[in-house]
């Protein structure tokens, strides 16, 4: 059945009629297509319907982007050098005259787009000094060169880079997908069954890649992105759910049935409040997975300040009570020392033994731990990625939890379960909260817990946007908040493209801090990405301690610190940080019984997104509204804690942030069919599980070309 071998779309792109050897090496180098394959699933990103143009005079600021169709009938630079000068083109489309100004590629522009000629012009209207104009509309250059057969009123545009672009125009890309679909459109082998085919009235794979690179109209259009999503969604979700059905479900796992006397211990003598709702119901969801005989891979997730660490303390006592050693593992050297101190707290006077382990610990400390975990006297070690070192050897190790998950490769998750010969439990615990369209695709290997319920007391954070016209009234504000004993963060964002830069914005920060919080009077501390570990560790303890009233910081604090008397977060530079970013600084505070605030500092211009962004801040604590909205303005590849793990997959087609009842609809039909077919063995089913082996291959046949 395996044809991947014999496949033509497997050749490498070198061989493609029009392609070779140079454009093939751009192609992979920019856009990493090396294979016949490759090429026909890189889709247009938008089309040009040539039925369908917008007339000049119907033009105001408030359309979306809009397709013209004209002339240019004068050009002028405007403005000195440095940046200012600007070409406007007068644009007419007999119906009126619109400008479209360009600040970049001036001289390319000129040469290349004359007047006397017809263009299509795509750009997005928008009001300047009081008139309607376009700033760098995209142009499109007709060309003599006719696609030929497949050529159609609605033309594909392919998303390219600039090193790309000034060696192949779209045109080019349009020639190598029409000389592609020639060769190989009778042997694009049909990946989904007939039966649904039928049932869901999809067009078959053939005829889908032809009307996505060339559509024959908008109708086909529409079906064939329907049929191209669909496949999508529907292998990935079949990979997901067939193989936990088979690999994973036949992955034995450890069953802990006892809740021993530690656990009970802790229960009745040392839990200082008791439990919210949430944390009870995710901690019974957990006890039933480790007494259920399967291995437990759970992701949980919670807002921050949720009390997730409560709760994975609270199984690895259920770990200890059935005779296994747990680990947790925390992404930096201060929240993994932060752990350890309220783990070593909550279970004072309890014989449970706990290790710290981070890259700092040193040597001579390091090998009494090693042979601790050896000998199975150690319950729980702490620590960072110290732990995934080949020198820890568990005896017996049973659960593995992983704090801010998104911090961690894949890889590296990998190799922490990889230390027994059981595989552990694993927790994974995040306080990113991340829609359930994405969840279900991004962590589809895993069950999901929520923890949807903050510990009483908790008064939402007050969020206040102010420019920097406001800044005096701010620290007037921040001395106030010190005089009644409370604390204050105050963060500048870090600049990953310049690491001096990042730390200019710091040391300027605090040079201006202290000025107007003079010392000895007020007490300043300071932490950012370039201390040593040893620095930080006393910054953070000078102001964990009560001792320093303000902590400067770069987004280093963001993950998981907790001092519950800081009742101030001031966020420098807001619009530099992502949403999701912001949530979690804002999450620093608000965990004493004062009421908390965040006042997130701006410049005075701030793009329409920036505000966007700034404003939902001001508006909701909530992170899993928080987290829905940033999908939809960013879209999912871009939201944090997805991109560092990277999606385990790429999406060519889909927008899981627009097509989330579809990716609900196919999971259901998936659902199904492995529900009365769960080997994939009737012959009506064979193709799914060719198709996927298939694509497995395909993943390492790309790894290894
Ligand atoms: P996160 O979910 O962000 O990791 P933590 O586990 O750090 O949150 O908990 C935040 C704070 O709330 C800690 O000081 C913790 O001791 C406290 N806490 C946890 N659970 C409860 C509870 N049920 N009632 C009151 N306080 C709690
Ligand atoms: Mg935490």
């Amino acid at each position: 059945m395996n044809d991947f071998n014999d496949n033509i779309l497997n050749t490498k792109i070198m061989y493609l009629p029009g392609a070779g050897q140079k454009r093939a090496e751009l192609l992979y180098g920019e856009l990493e297509i090396a294979t016949f394959r490759d090429l026909l699933y890189y889709f247009p990103f938008r089309y040009i319907d040539r039925t369908h143009f917008c007339a000049v005079r119907d033009i105001n600021p408030d359309l979306p982007y809009v397709q013209l169709y004209g002339e240019i009938v004068s050009a002028r630079t405007e403005g000195q050098g440095g940046g200012k000068k600007r070409l406007v083109m007068r644009f007419s489309d007999g119906t009126g005259t619109i400008d479209l100004v360009f600040f970049q590629g001036l001289a390319w522009i000129k040469e290349k787009i004359k007047p006397d000629r017809k263009y299509t012009v795509f750009g997005k209207p928008a009001l300047f000094n009081g008139q309607v104009n376009m700033v760098h509309p995209e142009i499109d250059i007709p060309e003599a060169e006719n696609p030929g057969a497949f050529s159609t009123n609605i033309n594909g545009i392919y998303s390219s880079t600039e090193k790309l672009r000034s060696y192949m125009g779209n045109k080019v890309f349009v020639k190598l997908m029409f000389n592609l679909l020639n060769l190989v459109q009778n042997k694009i082998h049909e990946t989904l069954p007939g039966y649904l085919l039928n049932k869901y009235r999809l067009l078959t794979l053939p005829e889908a890649l032809l009307n996505i690179h060339f559509p024959q109209s908008q109708e086909l259009l529409v079906r064939a992105r329907n049929r191209l999503k669909f496949d999508e969604l529907f292998y990935i979700q079949l990979g997901i759910l067939y193989r936990r059905a088979t690999v994973a479900g036949a992955t034995r796992g450890l069953v802990f049935d006892r809740v021993g006397d530690r656990f009970n211990y802790f229960f009745e003598h040392n839990l200082p409040f008791s439990l919210t709702e949430a944390q009870k119901r995710v901690i019974r969801e957990m006890r039933r997975d480790m007494g259920s005989g399967k291995q437990m891979n759970r992701l949980l997730q919670g807002d921050v300040g949720s009390g997730k660490t409560l709760v994975a303390l609270m199984i690895m006592l259920i770990a200890a009570d059935n005779g296994y050693q747990s680990c947790i593992m925390a992404p930096t050297e201060i929240l993994a020392a932060q752990h350890y101190a309220s783990v070593v707290q909550f279970l004072k006077e309890m014989d449970v033994k706990v290790s710290l382990l981070t890259g700092s610990t040193r040597k001579s400390e390091r090998t009494v731990i090693y042979s601790k975990l050896a000998e199975g006297t150690t319950d729980i070690l702490i620590g960072t990625h110290a732990l995934i070192e080949d020198n820890v050897q568990f005896k017996k190790l049973g659960l593995a939890v992983i704090d801010e998950q998104h911090r961690f490769g894949v890889e590296q998750r990998a190799k922490l379960w990889n230390k027994s010969e059981t595989m552990p439990h694993v927790l994974v615990m995040t306080a990113t909260p991340i829609p359930r369209t994405l969840a279900m695709t991004v962590y589809g290997d895993l069950d999901v817990s929520i923890i949807d319920e903050l510990p009483p007391g908790r008064k939402p954070v007050k969020t206040l946007l102010f420019n920097d016209s406001k800044r005096l009234r701010v620290f007037g504000f921040l001395k106030e908040q010190i005089e009644q004993g409370r604390q204050i963060y105050i963060v500048y964002p870090l600049i990953k493209e310049s690491e001096t830069m990042d730390y200019k914005f710091l040391e300027d920060g605090y040079e201006s801090i202290v000025r107007a919080f003079p010392p000895p009077e007020y007490v300043t501390a300071v932490v950012h990405g370039k201390m040593k570990a040893v620095d930080k560790d006393f910054s953070m303890n000078l102001f964990a301690s009560g001792k320093a009233d303000i902590m400067i910081a770069t987004s280093v604090i963001e993950v998981g610190v907790n001092v519950p008397n800081a009742s101030v977060m001031v966020i420098e530079s807001a619009e530099r940080f992502g949403l999701a970013q912001l949530h979690q600084l804002r999450g620093r505070v608000g965990r004493g019984a004062d009421q908390s605030y965040c006042l997130m500092m701006s410049g005075y211009k701030l793009s329409k997104e920036s505000r966007k962004r700034l404003e939902l801040m001001v508006s909701t604590c909530d992170g899993f509204k928080i987290a829905e909205e940033d999908m939809k303005m960013r879209g999912p590849g871009d939201i944090e804690g997805t991109q560092q793990s990277g999606l385990p997959f790429k999406l060519r087609i889909t927008d899981l942030s627009k097509d989330g009842e579809l990716l609900e609809a196919v999971r259901k039909i998936v659902e199904s069919i492995l529900l009365e077919d769960p080997a994939l063995c009737r012959d009506e089913n064979k193709i799914l599980k060719s198709t996927l082996e298939n694509a497995d291959a395909q993943k390492d046949f790309s790894k290894i070309s």
